[in-house]
């Protein structure tokens, strides 16, 4: 099967901007053979190769991507690694008791895998702590959404800590928020120097990554043969670690939202701006209401910074143009100015954007697709966490491995269905629309 579509990421990956530039990649350019091959070199395919260096020693392991490591949507996020319910359909995150407290657990999963790769490969606390997060209100409508959220979190027996206007001026340095949520089993990460620094720690002769590397057609020949534009893989196992680009590879077609959401980072703060701003140094909230503005205060590699997230637009052919960009630069400028009067005139140094897959009725796609070929896609938002998860449990799946998070991973049905793709797209965006509205100051 001929790949149908290249992956194309807009704007900079700012996080890996602010990182040394790396060694030349290393582009495959012959026919090798491997044990197993994983396609993609985010999260999923990251934490997949992890575990089978793990569990099949001696094996030989090839990891294929498309562009440079941490280039991809797995450097271009807000880097929440979070363990409660995210829902982003909901109104307040939260779902049905059951499956909520199912899903945590198995988030915490993945939350530990990327802990454990943190130790072994010695990487810093600006590449990923254990700090929780906190959902910011700046309305009281989104202090209800919080308040709902809390009593869910009640009745999940999770802890959580509401904080007060004053609470969040500390932290955060503007009077924009009214209250907060605190929840304290979420990590923060650089997604950038999180997944480079993985993917240096995994390299080894053992496990090699060929960066540039697209996969440009993938083949069963008795073993996969995966041709890239200069050579091929041939592997008896092959481990699809692509996102929402399984549809490009002919699987789950029809049944993949394609969901682009975008990002604007600051130049460096002057000591000046920085005092002016005040609160701590580091910190990151997520909205209240879902449809509202993602901020991280960041401080470390690159300098003091801030980061400002917001719009989802649903684009089924997964590419948007830089007119887009341009277009939601004004929603992120609006945030900004709205947060931080005292930072008037500070300039966006980069603006980006990146690809979500979600399904609708909210399961990943983790099984096997074909005879030896394995998924660990569709991480419906959540990658960080639901993709280092997806990524160790198909490596299980292949290697044979149970556990009672596999057989909830295995045991869920398809993700349904789409409307044909012109009628998707006009419905999806006219919700997203709607809803972004409705989420009012929380933008
Ligand atoms: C602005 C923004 C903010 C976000 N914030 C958060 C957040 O705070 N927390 C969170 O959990 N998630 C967040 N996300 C989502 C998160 O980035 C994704 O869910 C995550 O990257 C998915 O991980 P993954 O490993 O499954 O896929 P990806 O990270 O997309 O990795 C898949 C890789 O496959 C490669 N690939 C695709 N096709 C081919 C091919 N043909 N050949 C070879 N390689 C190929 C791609 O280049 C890519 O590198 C955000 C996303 C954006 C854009």
């Amino acid at each position: 099967m001929r790949v149908r579509r290249l992956p194309r990421d807009p704007g900079p990956a700012a996080w890996n901007r602010l990182l040394e530039d790396p060694a030349p990649a290393n582009r495959l350019e012959a026919s090798i053979t491997a044990d197993w091959l994983v396609i993609g070199a985010g999260y999923a395919g990251l934490a997949a190769a992890h575990r089978l260096s793990k569990e099949a020693p001696g094996a030989r392991i090839v990891v294929l991507d498309a562009v440079r490591v941490g280039d991809g949507p797995a450097g271009r996020n807000s880097g929440f690694m979070i363990d409660l319910p995210h829902d982003l359909t909901s109104d307040d995150y939260g779902g049905a008791l059951e499956g909520d407290i199912a899903q945590t657990k198995d988030n915490r999963q993945g939350i530990a895998h990327a802990a454990a790769m943190v130790e072994e490969y010695g990487l810093s606390a600006e590449a990923f702590t254990l700090s929780g997060k906190i959902n910011g209100a700046a309305t009281a409508k989104g202090a209800a959404h919080n308040t709902d959220f809390a009593k869910h979190l009640s009745a999940m027996d999770e802890p959580f800590e509401l904080l007060d206007s004053q609470q969040m001026q500390d932290i955060t340095g503007t009077q924009f928020y009214q209250s907060g949520l605190f929840t304290p089993g979420s990590a923060i990460i650089q997604p950038a120097m999180f997944v480079r620094g993985v993917a240096a720690g995994l390299a080894s002769n053992r496990v090699t990554i060929h960066e540039n590397s697209p996969v440009i057609a993938l083949e069963r020949k008795g073993d996969w043969v995966a041709r890239t534009p200069k050579g091929q893989v041939i592997a008896p196992r092959a481990i699809m670690a692509v996102n929402g680009h399984l549809n490009s590879f002919g699987y789950m077609q029809g049944r993949l939202m394609h969901v682009f959401t975008y990002a604007s980072m600051t130049r460096a703060l002057s000591e000046d701006e920085i005092a002016r701003l005040g609160g701590r140094r580091i910190w990151g909230l997520t909205p209240a209401d879902p449809m509202g503005t993602t901020v991280r205060r960041i401080s470390g590699t690159g300098g003091d910074r801030i980061v400002i997230r917001n719009r989802f637009t649903f684009d089924p052919k997964m590419e948007v143009d830089a007119r887009r960009i341009a277009g939601v630069a004004r929603d992120h400028d609006r945030a900004f100015a709205a947060r931080f009067p005292q930072l008037n005139g500070i300039e966006m140094e980069h603006r980006w954007g990146g690809r979500l897959c979600l399904s609708r009725n909210g399961v990943q796609v983790i099984g096997e697709l074909d005879v030896g070929l394995y998924s660990a896609c569709c991480q419906n938002g959540l990658g960080t966490a639901k993709g280092t998860l997806a990524g160790g449990l198909a490596a299980d799946l292949s290697l044979g491995i149970t556990s009672p998070a596999l057989e909830r991973a295995l045991a869920v049905n398809a993700p349904s269905r789409l409307p044909p793709a012109p009628i998707a797209q006009i419905g999806a965006n006219m919700h997203i629309r709607l809803a972004e509205m409705r989420a009012g100051k929380e933008l």
